[in-house]
């Protein structure tokens, strides 16, 4: 035998070795940049590899969140994913309290998949789909005007993307503040300003019916071709909500989101929820703003929606989101995450959790690089990412995306300079 084979076989056997005469890897730092504005995590290790992790593009203020649970897991080998997120997990709240959590959550298996030497979705049961379908939330032109028609031109030009998206969900209501305050007496309050989705009260007859009309107009495009989802809340009153759900029945709509709470609100109302689920047949969604499996309890056992869309990157990250996956499927209800925000890294993520879940996964919503140059400072990810409303699921290990550093180091702000030394 050479040298040269004799060296080779030793590699392969100690690749063989048990963990426990490895050299235990431990965290070492924990950093977060804001690059354009989106939140990323690092989380670095004594062994050379890193792991990522990343938070709605909207939190620009995540920094300090971030840094205060690096104490707490400092140390700790970020493999025992679990047993490092027991120290944190509590210390984390509804959105947008969780962010950091989920992405530290998500940083941590990308280091696990990398020190196996497998995909993370191996990690989360391993897949049982070899493409995952995603849906169209907010990738979208900007809408000309308010009335019916601008609604039927956006998702007319949503249907003919190049992605092929086979479901797409369209902002309408008081979470589509545009539309409410297009002509004034829509509905028996005033404007709110400031903090998003602070809007709420009861529609006027008239605002009811300019609602209902929109959806008319896009469900006229849609046709049965791609399934139609509305994000609607929060801030209806009940009566209006089992009103407007009734009326759109015959649409055959994929879910309506949110309408009495959702988005910033910091409960669930599981009890008001199921009233409203029990008048209508048109299935209730809600869940994006809710932190950790403890809060989606009564939703899951009252069954008081038919599909749940927590966020990996709010809800306390992927594996968690997986196992509220599994309770929900036990109770009937189906899983729509939601991600418009996530990011490139947010998008990795989702692939590998929606490979690992149970067939109640409908689709998840797909998050895009903001801005567009997000695309040239990462690779690992398929090119074109979408093909006919589903992108394949790869196999490279950790989450698979990987940062283009010198690109990447040359978007970083001068706070952030250090990030990836
Ligand atoms: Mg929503």
């Amino acid at each position: 035998m050479t040298s040269l084979s004799r060296r080779a076989l030793l590699g392969s056997l100690t690749s063989l070795l048990p963990a426990q005469t490895r050299k235990k890897i431990k965290i070492t730092d924990v950093r977060c940049a804001i690059i354009g504005q989106s939140p990323v995590v690092r989380i670095v290790t004594d062994q050379g590899i890193s792991g990522y992790g990343q938070a709605e593009t909207r939190k620009v203020y995540l920094r300090p969140m971030v840094l205060f649970y690096k104490d707490y897991i400092l140390g700790e080998d970020p493999t025992d994913v679990e047993r490092v997120m027991m120290k944190i997990r509590r210390l984390g709240a509804f959105k947008p309290w969780g962010a950091a959590v989920s992405a530290i959550e998500i940083a941590l298996w990308d280091i696990a998949g990398q020190v196996a030497g497998l995909p993370v979705y191996k990690l989360l049961g391993g897949k049982i789909r070899d493409s995952v379908r995603i849906y169209n939330g907010g990738f979208r032109p900007v809408f000309k005007g308010q009335e019916p028609q601008h609604f039927a031109e956006v998702v007319q030009q949503m249907k003919e993307a190049p992605e092929g998206f086979t479901l797409i969900k369209m902002p309408i209501g008081f979470h589509n503040p545009a539309q409410l305050n297009a002509m004034p007496g829509q509905w028996y309050d005033e404007p709110r300003a400031g903090a998003p989705h602070g809007n709420k009260g009861m529609l006027t007859e008239k605002g009811f019916k300019r609602i209902l009309q929109s959806v008319e107009a896009m469900k006229k495009v849609l046709g049965d071709d791609v399934g139609l989802a509305l994000d609607a809340g929060p801030g209806w009153m009940m009566k209006d909500a089992v009103n407007f759900c009734k009326a759109v029945e015959p649409l055959h709509l994929a879910w309506v989101e949110d309408l009495l709470t959702g988005d910033y609100t910091p409960y669930p109302n599981a009890d008001l929820y199921r009233d409203l689920k029990m008048q209508t047949s048109v299935p209730i969604h809600t869940g994006e703003q809710i932190y950790n499996r403890a809060n989606f309890k009564d939703l899951i056992e009252k069954q008081a929606v038919d599909v749940l869309g927590p966020d990996p990157e709010d809800v306390g990250g992927i594996a968690e989101l997986k196992w509220i996956t599994e309770y929900a499927d036990l109770h009937g209800i189906l899983m729509a995450p939601h991600g418009v925000f996530d990011g490139l890294i947010g998008l990795a993520a989702h692939v590998h959790m929606a490979a690992a879940m149970p067939q109640n996964f409908v689709a998840f919503e797909y998050p895009y690089g903001q801005p567009d140059w997000w695309y040239d400072i990462v690779e690992g990810l398929p090119n074109p990412i979408v093909k006919k409303g589903f992108i394949d699921v790869w196999d490279t290990p950790g989450l698979g995306v990987r940062f283009r550093v010198n690109a990447a180091k040359a978007r970083l702000s001068p706070e952030d300079r250090g990030f990836f030394d």
